[in-house]
């Protein structure tokens, strides 16, 4: 079978209807529309007689005929009904518009099959089916009696005529132009040893299938065939990582790392802290390449960690560089470091997109010489046109985004790539970090720092504000500081969301004699800095801001953190805008702020966040509540590839059975040499192809 024949020779398609297609739907060959799946099916397997309606049906399919038409009501509310009956009862099918073609199409002692959605009404004492979906029962053709497809169809398809149905009669009319079996992508032995359904049943199952349970099991193959490819490609490149690449070996524990150790640490490391070190410095003197996440909730003291191994790259005649997600976090871990370095011989540098003109010249230039030692950047860091003399660790901090890929895009910076050290509080998915950082071995820091009272997290309903303000001037007047954090910087459609600037207005009303800060995403990061800078140094005691304080921020001080419209963040953030407080040694307070109607959903999400501090059951308890959509975002630009039937916020247990599949080959054919599994790596390589940044990493 040729699956690649052009879409425009399927019949009822032709040149124009093949442009739209391709245009708009990415449908250019047969294959696509094989793979082109419906979102939903409607089970049209059961005729329902009209007896037994009642009001709570969803779509239901009946079979009769029209008795009479008659037009009702006036004006705008005029509309065509038809009384239908089927011998047990009748119905009346309503439209508001169309009425001529209807009357023309759908005759008088016909028999047709109606479908749609019955509403019992108590004026006539009958159900009514609005704008019904008709077919002749006579030449009943499509799925009109199975599971029907419904296929999504972009707005400016539709525009121009595309609709579920037409694509309905391209499949339909696909499949029987296409009788051959559709090639196999998996191993037969595969196949049979997880008992899926061949690729052939699967991809005609999707479109039409027997069943409800034959759905479900096509689905599930394709789910599971999709993530495989996925960890497949993630565990073969870290397989070839690691016969391949040799490390830059960092045998010593030298000078920077002692002195700084014995005479610069303010405080004793956590035994955790220890740990992790311990871990990653086995990796740096293997002789391979260190690639190794760290966990640990917000809070656990990443950044110490970071800058001890960076000084143990430094000790063995190396470079090291640390990427932030935002430019104010750059700046923070640059003057943490230097704080916590003081006089030692080391020059730490930053390079963000701010650092411009002759400064960034001399920089790259010192950069290459090997002057710098550690340099502390946001994404600035990687462009090609930055040089270092002799990378030898990169240090990734909370960017999820930053999956294998772009991880790869690394190497380059040395010929013998660098030691990379990814960091994250925990609060990701698993089944996320599995495939954004499948390629990883983990440390995990699972021990806060001494003396750290846990944050008490209460719930205040908008009405409470007056308290609420009483709160935080009693810390202010203890000496401590506030975060109030707002979730948009501009007024939304929605008139009930307070804004950031409104809100800035309201805490300068009630708090005149105080000096307020306010920072938002919009800012200029110039401004933004320097105002991060006052509340940082004490000069501001309130810092009003939206979500751009998320990660990282490091204000020991502060020890009250208002979150305004707590209902519209997700889990994940509540918990990390919370760990911004809670990082000296005093009581620390979360105000969640809500409105008064929520749903049972935010609920439950504002009492997890009451009742623990713990960031892995958090982590659990988001999974289970996050939306496919939230995740998405993530999705996309997280991972290189696009996910068109699995959903890694729903699949995890999919995710896991591919991991596993995985392992298993990479284990059985290391060197991809055993003929049972040339069809694999063919595969493999070729989903390369089609997927440019797939590529790049394998
Ligand atoms: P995160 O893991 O969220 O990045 P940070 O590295 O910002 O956490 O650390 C949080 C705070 O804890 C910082 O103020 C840091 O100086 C402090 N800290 C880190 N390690 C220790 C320790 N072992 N003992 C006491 N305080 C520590
Ligand atoms: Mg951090």
């Amino acid at each position: 079978m040729n699956l690649s024949t052009d879409i425009k020779y399927l019949p009822g398609v032709g040149p124009a209807r093949a442009k739209l297609l391709g245009e708009e739907m990415g449908i250019h060959t047969f294959g696509d529309l094989f793979d082109y799946f419906p979102f939903k099916h409607i089970d049209r397997t059961r005729i329902y007689y009209i007896h037994e309606l009642s009001g709570d049906m969803p779509f239901v399919q009946l079979k009769g005929k029209i008795l009479s038409y008659e037009i009702e009501g006036v004006g705008r509310k005029q509309r065509l009904v038809a009384h239908f009956t089927d011998g047990h009862g009748l119905v009346d099918l309503v439209w508001f518009n169309g009425a001529k073609w209807v009357r023309d199409t759908y005759k008088e002692e016909k028999e047709y099959i109606v479908f749609g959605k019955p509403t019992y009404f108590s004026g006539s004492g009958r159900f009514n089916i609005t704008h019904p979906e008709i077919d002749d029962a006579n030449s009943l053709k499509l799925s009109t009696m199975g599971m029907q497809p419904y296929y999504s169809v972009p707005v400016k398809a539709a525009k121009r005529g595309l609709n579920s149905r037409t694509i309905e009669k391209l499949t339909n009319s696909l499949f029987k132009q296409c009788p051959e079996t559709i090639p196999e992508t998996l191993p037969q032995w595969l196949v049979e040893r997880y008992m899926l359904m061949s690729r052939d049943s699967a991809i005609r199952a999707m479109h039409y299938p027997q069943n409800a349970d034959a759905l479900n099991r096509a689905t599930y193959r394709l789910k599971l065939e999709e993530l495989f490819y996925i960890q497949l490609n993630i565990l073969k490149f870290s397989s070839d990582r690691q016969k391949e690449v040799h490390g830059i070996p960092c045998p010593r524990v030298g000078s920077m790392f002692l002195d700084f150790y014995h005479h610069h640490l303010p405080f004793t490391l956590t035994g955790a802290q220890q740990r992790v070190i311990k871990e990653m410095h086995a990796d740096m003197q293997s002789g391979r390449q260190m690639n190794r996440l760290l966990q640990g909730d917000v809070g656990s003291g990443k950044t110490l960690v970071a800058l001890l191994v960076m000084l143990l790259a430094v000790d063995n005649g190396l470079q090291a560089c640390i990427m932030a997600p935002t430019e104010i976090l750059a700046e923070q871990h640059l003057e943490t470091f230097r704080q916590f370095l003081g006089d030692m011989p080391l020059r730490v540098e930053l390079l963000t997109g701010i650092v411009k003109g002759k400064r960034r010249k001399a920089l790259l230039e010192d950069l290459a010489a090997g002057e710098v030692n550690i340099l502390v950047g946001t994404h600035a860091v990687i462009e090609d046109n930055v040089e270092f003399r002799n990378l030898g660790l990169v240090v990734i901090d909370e960017q999820h985004r930053f999956g294998v890929a772009q991880r790869a895009r690394l190497w380059r910076k040395n010929t013998v790539p660098p030691h990379v050290l990814v960091m994250t509080a925990t609060p990701i998915p698993r089944t996320l970090a599995m495939t954004l950082y499948g390629d990883l071995d983990v440390s995990v820091i699972n021990e806060l720092p001494p003396g750290r009272k846990p944050i008490t997290t209460v719930h205040y309903y908008d009405n409470r504000h007056v308290s609420l303000y009483e709160s935080i001037r009693q810390q202010i007047s203890l000496g401590r500081q506030a975060y109030i954090v707002y979730p948009l910087i501009q007024e939304s459609e929605k008139l009930d969301m307070k804004n950031l600037e409104e809100g800035y207005e309201i805490v300068c009303q009630v708090f005149p004699d105080y000096k307020i800060s306010k920072v938002h995403g919009k800012m200029k990061p110039a401004d933004k800095d320097a105002e991060m800078q006052r509340f940082a140094n004490g000069e501001t005691q309130i810092l009003v801001a939206t979500t751009v304080i998320e990660v990282g921020v490091n204000v020991p001080n502060a020890s009250v953190m208002v979150i305004e419209n707590a209902e519209r963040f997700g889990l994940a953030q509540l918990h990390q805008l919370r760990g911004r407080v809670g990082r000296g040694a005093d009581q620390s307070y979360c105000i969640l702020v809500t409105k008064y109607e929520l749903s049972a959903e935010t609920k439950k999400r504002i009492q997890i966040m009451t009742e623990t501090n713990d960031g892995f059951e958090i982590a659990e308890a988001d999974l289970k509540f996050r939306g496919p959509g939230d995740l998405e975002g993530t999705q996309q630009s997280g991972t290189a590839f696009e996910l068109r039937v699995a959903n890694l916020a729903r699949d995890g247990q999919v995710v896991q059975q591919a991991r596993n599949m995985a392992r298993e080959i990479i284990d059985a054919d290391p060197d991809q040499s055993k003929p049972e599994y040339a069809l694999l790596w063919q595969r493999l390589s070729q989903l390369g192809k089609d997927q440019q940044d797939w590529s790049s990493i394998s």
